[in-house]
C-alpha cells in the first residue's frame, strides 16, 4: 500500500467552493433585478438513488438562493401526460431550467422527453440542439451535459490539460461518455471511446494518459493495468455493502492523480448543475 501515498488526489471540494462564491454573488444580482433562477426538477417514480440525488441538488440550490421544485409523477404516468407536463413548465415563465432525472420508466420514451424540454431551459444538455451545439463547437449560449463539464473542471484546475494526450474515455452515453469524449477532442485530446461492446479494453487502459471512467461497474478497473502517470477521472457510481465506490480500484499500483468517488466528479457535477442554471435565468 505504500505506493498508494503518492496519488494526488482530484477532490471537487476547492473547486466548488470557489464556483459557489461566485455563484451566490450573480445571484444576488439578478434578485436584485428582480429574478429569482427556478429549477424544476421533474421524477417519474421514487427510485432511491435519485432521490438522494435530488436531495444534494435542492440542498446545494437552497443555500445559493435558488429555487427549486421537484415535480414528481407516479411510475405509471403515460409519456403524453409526462410531455404535457413539460409543456406546462416550458410554458411558465417563472421556470428558468428544467431537468428531467433519469432513468425513466421502459414506457416513456426518453430521446422525446429530451426533446420536448425547451432548449433555453435544458440545463442537463440533453435536447438535440445542445447535443448539436457541443458537436459544432458553438456552446457559448447553450448547455452542455453537467457531468462533461465537471470532469474538464477537474483536469483544469488540478492543471491536466488533455492537449495532444491519449484520452480514454468508458462510457458513450448521451449524458456523460459522449459529450465527455467530445470535450476532449475540442481540448485536442486524442480520444478513444470504449464500452461494452470493446474488445480489448486492458489494451487501451495500457496507452492511456488520461482516463474517464463512466460504465458504472464497481472496481472493474484495476489501478496496476495502466501506465505509469495515467491521471483518472471516475464518474462511475455504484452502491455496495461497503459504500458508493468508483470504477476504479486503486490496488498496489498507483495513478499519478485519482478523483475519488465520494467527493470528486459528484459534488462538481451539481456545482454545474447550478452554474447551468444561474446561466439560464441570465438568458
Ligand atoms: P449508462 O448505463 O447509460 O452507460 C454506461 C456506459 O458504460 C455504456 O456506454 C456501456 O456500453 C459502458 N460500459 C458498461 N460496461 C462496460 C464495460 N465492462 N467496459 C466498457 N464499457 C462498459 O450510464 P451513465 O448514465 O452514462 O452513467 C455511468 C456511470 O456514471 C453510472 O455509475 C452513473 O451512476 C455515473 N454517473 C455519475 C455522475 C456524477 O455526477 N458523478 C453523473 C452521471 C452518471
Amino acid at each position: 500500500m505504500g505506493f498508494s501515498m503518492q496519488v494526488t488526489e482530484l477532490l471537487a471540494k476547492p473547486i466548488t467552493e470557489k464556483i459557489y462564491t461566485q455563484l451566490s454573488g450573480q445571484v444576488q444580482l439578478l434578485q436584485a433585478k428582480g429574478v429569482i433562477p427556478q429549477l424544476a426538477i421533474i421524477l417519474v417514480g421514487d427510485n432511491p438513488a435519485s432521490l438522494v440525488y435530488i436531495g444534494h441538488k435542492q440542498k446545494i440550490a437552497g443555500r445559493l438562493g435558488i429555487n427549486t421544485r421537484l415535480y414528481q409523477y407516479p411510475v405509471n404516468i403515460t409519456e403524453a401526460e409526462l410531455l404535457a407536463n413539460i409543456n406546462n413548465l416550458n410554458n411558465d415563465s417563472n421556470i428558468n431550467a428544467v431537468i428531467c432525472q433519469l432513468p425513466l420508466p421502459g414506457h416513456i420514451n426518453a430521446h422525446k422527453i429530451a426533446e420536448a424540454i425547451n432548449p433555453y431551459k435544458d440545463v442537463d444538455g440533453l435536447h438535440p440542439l445542445n447535443r448539436g451545439r457541443l458537436l459544432s463547437g458553438d456552446n457559448e449560449f447553450y448547455f452542455t451535459p453537467c457531468t462533461a463539464l465537471a470532469v474538464m473542471e477537474l483536469l483544469r484546475f488540478y492543471q491536466r490539460p488533455p492537449a495532444a494526450k491519449k484520452a480514454l474515455v468508458i462510457g458513450s452515453s448521451a449524458i456523460v461518455g459522449q459529450p465527455v469524449a467530445q470535450l476532449l477532442l475540442q481540448a485536442t485530446a486524442t480520444v478513444t471511446i470504449a464500452h461494452s461492446a470493446t474488445a480489448n479494453l486492458a489494451n487501451e487502459l495500457a496507452m492511456a494518459d488520461i482516463i474517464v471512467s463512466a460504465a458504472g461497474k464497481p472496481h472493474f478497473i484495476k489501478s496496476s493495468q495502466l501506465k505509469a502517470g495515467t491521471v483518472v477521472i471516475d464518474v462511475g457510481i455504484s452502491r455496495t455493502d461497503s459504500g458508493l465506490v468508483g470504477d476504479m480500484l486503486l490496488d498496489d499500483a498507483t495513478p499519478a492523480a485519482y478523483s475519488p468517488v465520494p467527493g470528486g466528479v459528484g459534488p462538481l457535477t451539481v456545482a454545474m448543475l447550478m452554474a447551468n442554471t444561474v446561466k439560464a435565468a441570465h438568458n
